[in-house]
Order: structure tokens, then sequence, then C-alpha cells
């Protein structure tokens, strides 16, 4: 019973319910606090040993007779769980029972342990689907190293100060209302024989995983990125931003692509694009260059062609120049210029860029990359070869029929989200699942002034994605605006 319950009100409720057993109340609340996941309603059984034999937020009869039932059958013996796993010492305590994570990975006769590895794009819709289709005993637990969810398509806005930075990131500790335990610490470790990821603090049991853990960002790959160069792709990075074109007065900015691949590939010509529109409004477009350097051949060349000339003759008539195939070498702070292999130095007074993108550390250390240095799954199922184990979003590396790689973008991490959260919900009720991705996705391309185009297609159409371009307009703006609204609304 809560804390707010004393000994008389127990002891009426177990009369008014004739229960044959005892009622007592949590007095100080230090059983709430150390058992449960912080809501209620929560209920924790405990077996005559002291130790817990099943916990679930609300309750499920379903699940409770049973384990009540085996309970009186055949006490656990000493020292081991009542699924006849071992404890480990260090985490029994002493006249307790045992905190939820110290537990082994429960069997399906308790539910199901489902950890979501990343609170981002993939991770967050992850959770909701799993959510909505799992019963309460069924536990969904999100890991993040962040305690906010950040809306990263936003951040260009955030860049020419459309967007606060509190209008575009939510706190991740809201999902405990809907049922999502989350734990903002930074994921260390992936076991997957152990089937139990480690953080910093704890080791969490598993009966599925997605791994959403998107791609790191390491500016530091770079020398004299922090001297020089502002980050286009955090919000620290964008604040900055921010600043500096408020304070400019003229001279060359440059949008840099520092390295393949980069997530979100319109997202550099975006930014050169509400720079531009930017400057323009602030009235020193005239005495500003505005350039955008890349190793690509084209912008977006997933897109095909037909996007890429579409791109460049915007960019033209916007008077913003183009450098493709721009091999970035290193940057010099002192000069102030960037230099690609064999090239001349570019001097720029204001340099925005996009720093090279890994696959998470974690990821790496634990042996789950593959030769692409990203992790591999089934394109369809996004399985990886360990049963139970899925990867989504920026984090796996899909190829395509035309050799090239699967965009990283939002709308795939979104979808490929929904199919592991369907699958393995299917795979946890009994049932063959079906969902699959099947590479489709969708992008606007803001060009500033209140105007944006729209590209969608099929991805895995062979030979080549069949992706199918919308002149910019005013309407494809606001759709991108309320889309923006939605999520929030939406996940929040
Ligand atoms: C400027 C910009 C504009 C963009 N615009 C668009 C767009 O218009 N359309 C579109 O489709 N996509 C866009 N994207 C791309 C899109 O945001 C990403 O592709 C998408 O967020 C990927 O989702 P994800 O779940 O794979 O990873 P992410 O959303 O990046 O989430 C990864 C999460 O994992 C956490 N994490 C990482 N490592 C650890 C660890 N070791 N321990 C704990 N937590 C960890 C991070 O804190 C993060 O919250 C844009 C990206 C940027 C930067």
């Amino acid at each position: 019973m809560g804390p707010f319950e004393t000994a008389d009100s127990c002891r009426e409720w177990k009369e008014e319910y004739e229960l044959p057993f005892d009622v007592i109340p949590d007095g100080d609340g230090k059983i709430f606090e150390r058992l449960t996941n912080g809501w209620v309603p929560y209920t924790i059984l405990v077996g005559p040993d002291g130790k817990v034999a099943l916990w679930e937020s609300e309750f499920d009869e379903a699940g409770f007779a049973p384990a009540v039932e085996k309970l009186y059958q055949e006490p656990p013996a000493e020292g081991t769980t009542e699924t006849g796993a071992e404890r480990p010492a260090d985490t029994a305590v002493p006249g307790a029972p045992a905190p939820r994570d110290a537990a082994p990975p429960p069997t399906r006769s308790f539910g199901a342990d489902i950890v979501i590895l990343g609170g981002g794009t993939g991770g967050l819709v992850a959770a909701h689907h799993l959510r909505r289709r799992l019963g309460a005993r069924d536990r969904v637990t999100l890991i993040d190293r962040s305690p906010d969810h950040l809306f990263q398509s936003s951040l260009l806005w955030h860049a020419v100060g459309q967007r606060r930075a509190d209008q575009i990131r939510r706190p991740l500790a809201d999902l405990s209302r809907k049922s999502v335990e989350f734990i903002n610490e930074e994921v260390v470790g992936i076991d997957t024989d152990a089937r139990q990821v480690r953080t910093g603090s704890r080791a969490i049991g598993f009966d599925y995983l997605i791994v959403s853990l998107g791609a790191e960002l390491r500016p530091d790959k770079v020398e004299g990125f922090d001297e020089m160069a502002l980050n286009l792709y955090d919000i620290g990075g964008t604040a900055k931003i921010h600043a500096a074109l408020d304070a400019f007065t003229g001279g060359s900015v440059g949008v840099l692509v520092t390295d393949m691949p980069f997530k979100c590939p319109a997202a550099p010509y975006e930014a050169a694009l509400l720079l531009e529109s930017f400057l323009r409004a602030r009235g020193v477009r005239e005495r500003a260059e505005i350039h955008i350097y890349t190793p690509e051949h084209q912008p977006m060349p997933i897109a095909g062609p037909v996007m890429g000339d579409a791109i460049e003759k915007v960019l033209r008539r916007r008077g913003i120049r183009y450098h493709p195939l721009f091999t970035f070498e290193r940057m010099d702070p002192d000069e102030r210029t960037i230099i690609a292999s064999g090239g001349e130095p570019q001097q720029l007074d204001l340099l925005l860029a996009v720093p090279p993108h890994r696959a998470p550390e974690v990821v790496r250390a634990s042996g789950l990359i593959g030769s692409s240095g990203w992790m591999h799954t089934d394109a369809h199922t996004l399985e990886t070869e360990h049963a139970g184990i899925y990867a989504i979003g920026d984090v796996n590396n899909i190829r395509l029929a035309n050799g090239k790689n699967l965009p990283m973008a939002g709308v795939f991490a979104h979808y490929g989200a929904r199919v592991a959260a369907e699958r393995i919900a299917d795979e946890i009720e009994g049932r063959a699942p079906e969902a699959v991705f099947d590479g489709k996705g969708y992008c606007w391309l803001e060009l500033g002034d209140g105007r944006a185009g729209f590209a969608g297609g099929d991805f895995y159409a062979e030979p080549e994605p069949a992706v199918r371009l919308y002149p910019p307009t005013r309407p494809w703006h606001w759709s991108k605006v309320a889309f923006e609204k939605w999520w929030f609304r939406h996940w929040f």
C-alpha cells in the first residue's frame, strides 16, 4: 500500500475485500522508492525468501496468478531466483528483495523485457509502438545519455533564430507517463550472449533489444575544428551560429561537409539557403559571399541527377557558390582556411561545418559493426544476426540495389522503428512477424523565405531509387512546420 496509507486504512481495506493475507503500509515510501520505476500502480510479488518473484506496472492477473501458484508449489532454493538461475552475489540486497535491474532476464511467463538504446527519432517511435501493442506485464525501457529528445530537423531553424532551444526538445523522463521506463545514463556495453546492456551504474537484461543510437558526431577527428568551425549538427553549435549570424557584418561564409556519410543529405543545402535568406532579411546579403563545400559530386546524389540539377539551379539563382568534389583534408584556424586534397586554401570568415560521423563508440567496442563501419541488418526485418536484436536508423547501414547506402534520415529511423516494434510485439504475442521495412521515405527541402520543396519515393526500387521531386511552394513549408508540431504533440 502506498505511503499515504496508515495501518488503520490498510486493515479496513483488508476487511472490505475479505483478503486472506496481511496488508501493511509502506510508511516512509522506502519500498516504493527502492523497488519500483517511480509510477503507480506498481505491483511486486515477494517470495518467502524475501526476493522479488514478479513485478509489474499496474496489475495483470494472468501474470501474477501462475507466479503465486509456482511460489506455493516450489519455494526457490537459497541464493537462486524463481527461474532457478543463480542471482549474482553483488546484486542481492541482504534482507530485502533485489532491485529490478539486478534480476536476470525474465521468462515469458513473467512478461518480456524490451530495452531500447537511444531516445532520438527511432528510439522514441519504437517505445511508443511497443507500449501501444504490449500489455502491462511486458516492460519497455529506454536508455539515453541525454535527458532530452531533440528534434534535429529543427536545428536549422534554430541556427537562423526561428526556434528557441526549448521549442525543439522535450524531456525523455516524460515517457514515464506512457509507462516507458527512462534511464538517463550512457550505455557503455552491449553483450549479445549474456543479453545484457551495461551503463555506468548497472547491468540491464533484455529479451529484445532495439539499437537506435544514431551516428556519433566526431568534430575531434578534425584538428582545429573547435577553433575555426561552428557545428551545424548540434544544438550548442546552432546557438553559436545564430549569434554569429546576428553579429555578421559582411565577408565569406562557408558550409562545409567534412566527411561522408552524413545524416540528412539535404541539410547542408538547406542551411546555406536559410542563411542566405537570413542575411538578405538583415540587409547584409550584398556584403556576403556564401559557399558550399562537399565531397559529393552533386547535391543529394542518392536521389538522382534530376534532384541534383534542381538544387544546383536554386543555389545558382540565390548566388550561392557550389564546390562539389571538395575532398576536405584539413583546416587552418590561424589562416582561417579550409584545404581539400590537392586544392587551393579557401579563406572563410565564418565556417559552418558538418563534422565526421562514426558509429557510436559503444557499438564499436561491443563488436557489433560490420565491414561498413556501421551495424548490419536484414534490409527488410532490420534484425541483426543476433535473434531479437534490431538496429534501426542512422546506426545501421543498408546497401541499396545501386550499390549506394540508404541515407541517414529521420524518416527511415521512424519507419524502421515501427517495423522493429511490430515484429517484436508479434513475437511476444506468439504470432509470426509480418511487418517489413520497404525503403520508402520522403523529405522536405527548406529554401528560406517561407518556402520548401518536397521529395519522396521508393529507395528500394531497382536498379535505382525512384524519387519524385515536387517544386517549392509555401504549403510545403507549412506542412514541414505542421509535422514538427505533430511530432511533439503525438509523442509527448
Ligand atoms: C541539422 C539536421 C537536420 C535534419 N533534418 C532532417 C529532415 O528534415 N528529415 C529527416 O528525415 N531527417 C533529418 N535529419 C536526420 C535525422 O535527425 C536523423 O537521421 C535521425 O534523428 C536518426 O534517428 P536515430 O534514432 O537513428 O538517431 P538519433 O535521433 O540521432 O538518436 C540517437 C540517440 O542516442 C543517444 N546516444 C548515443 N550514444 C549513446 C550512448 N552511448 N548511451 C546513451 N545514449 C546514447 C543520443 O543521445 C541520441 O538521443 C536531420 C539531422 C540534422 C542534424
